[in-house]
């Protein structure tokens, strides 16, 4: 089967942003009431996730849900060394997608579909239609218009290599429901936030009490906070020292004619917690959904055990602290 037969095979439908037709939101919901109905494991995937327990943990400043979900337990722990990468078929590529999976062609290079591992009622994942490794270079433009397609219904999110995506070796993003992370909520309130420096017009901030780091910008210039992000992302990159893209996760919404971009720099993977041997171990393995403020736990005695304090100690670990935003803040044009 040549590649073209392949991708025709797994095309339900297409979005190009320019022929008239029905909204991105209006086709994944059709896609995923479809694909439940064709698809077994995708109907068991949501359906697990009615059993999903959650618990709400208020952390002096700021609140988590903790969700206790089984079907994650893949994601959580998945090997992202280069070796176990290597080693495995790439579940993202068209060819290993299971057989009964359907997605959206959407602007001809990348494709929509749903997650069999949900962690929302509304979940999917937007992976590239070429083999390529996770990396945002070159994406901003596309991140943004990717968060105005899937509005007003989704935000869109990107886990950096090294920040939470379990396939690292391909790129891809996400959509999720609006409105389910706890921070979404937070940063609303106007005096947590500091205003940091504007960069063509676009004001960037950070919040405060949020127990981890955040860079916040707004507006309804394309253009304008397409350059802001590139701008941050170069500044987080001349403040590592490390080469490579900066430990980053990427929220982006558009409501209201305007973006939201949440910048979440990061200096670790996985906290200490998740390393420890034995029934000490916690399996908590943060990407942009944990660091949003949904606590995703596999395994049902973490659920249990894991406190205010521990969110905390976590938070403080994988997140830069306050100085490194300062610093990257002072590396950015003005
Ligand atoms: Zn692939």
């Amino acid at each position: 089967m040549t590649d073209m037969d392949m991708l025709l095979q797994k095309i339900s439908v297409s979005f190009d942003g320019k022929t008239p037709g029905p909204s991105l939101p209006a086709l994944c919901r059709n896609l995923l009431a479809e694909q439940k109905a064709s698809w077994p494991d995708l109907s068991l995937g949501y359906k697990a996730l009615a059993s999903v327990r959650v618990k709400e943990l208020r952390c002096n400043g700021f609140s988590v849900r903790l969700h206790h979900n089984p079907g994650r337990i893949k994601s959580t722990t998945a090997p992202l060394d280069q070796k176990s990468i290597e080693k495995r078929p790439c579940f993202l590529c068209l060819e290993n997608l299971p057989e009964p999976q359907r997605g959206i062609l959407y602007r001809e290079d990348f494709i929509v579909l749903c997650n069999p591992f949900p962690i929302c009622p509304e979940h999917y994942t937007i992976a590239q239609i070429m083999h390529c490794p996770q990396s945002f270079e070159g994406m901003v433009s596309k991140f943004l218009i990717m968060a105005k397609d899937f509005s007003p219904d989704f935000n869109v999110f990107y886990n950096g290599p090294e920040s939470g995506a379990s396939a690292p070796d391909h790129l891809h993003f996400q959509a999720t429901t609006r409105g389910i992370l706890p921070i979404e909520e937070e940063i609303k309130n106007r005096a947590r936030l500091v205003f940091l420096k504007c960069i063509n017009a676009i004001p960037l901030f950070r919040a405060k009490e949020l127990g981890r780091e955040v860079i916040i910008l707004e507006g309804e210039d394309c253009t304008a906070i397409a350059f802001a992000l590139s701008s941050i992302v170069s500044a987080m990159k001349s403040v590592k020292s490390s080469p490579g893209e900066p430990r980053m996760n990427l929220l982006g919404s558009y409501e209201r004619n305007k973006w939201r971009v949440v910048i979440f720099p990061r200096q670790k993977l996985r906290p200490s917690v998740y390393f420890l041997p034995g029934n000490e171990r916690i399996l908590i393995s943060p990407g942009l959904v944990e660091m949003g403020g949904i606590i995703i736990t596999p395994v049902e005695k973490d659920f249990d055990r894991v406190n205010q304090e521990l969110i905390r100690t976590i938070y403080a670990e994988v997140s830069v602290d306050e100085e490194t935003v300062q610093k990257i803040s002072a590396a950015l044009p003005s």
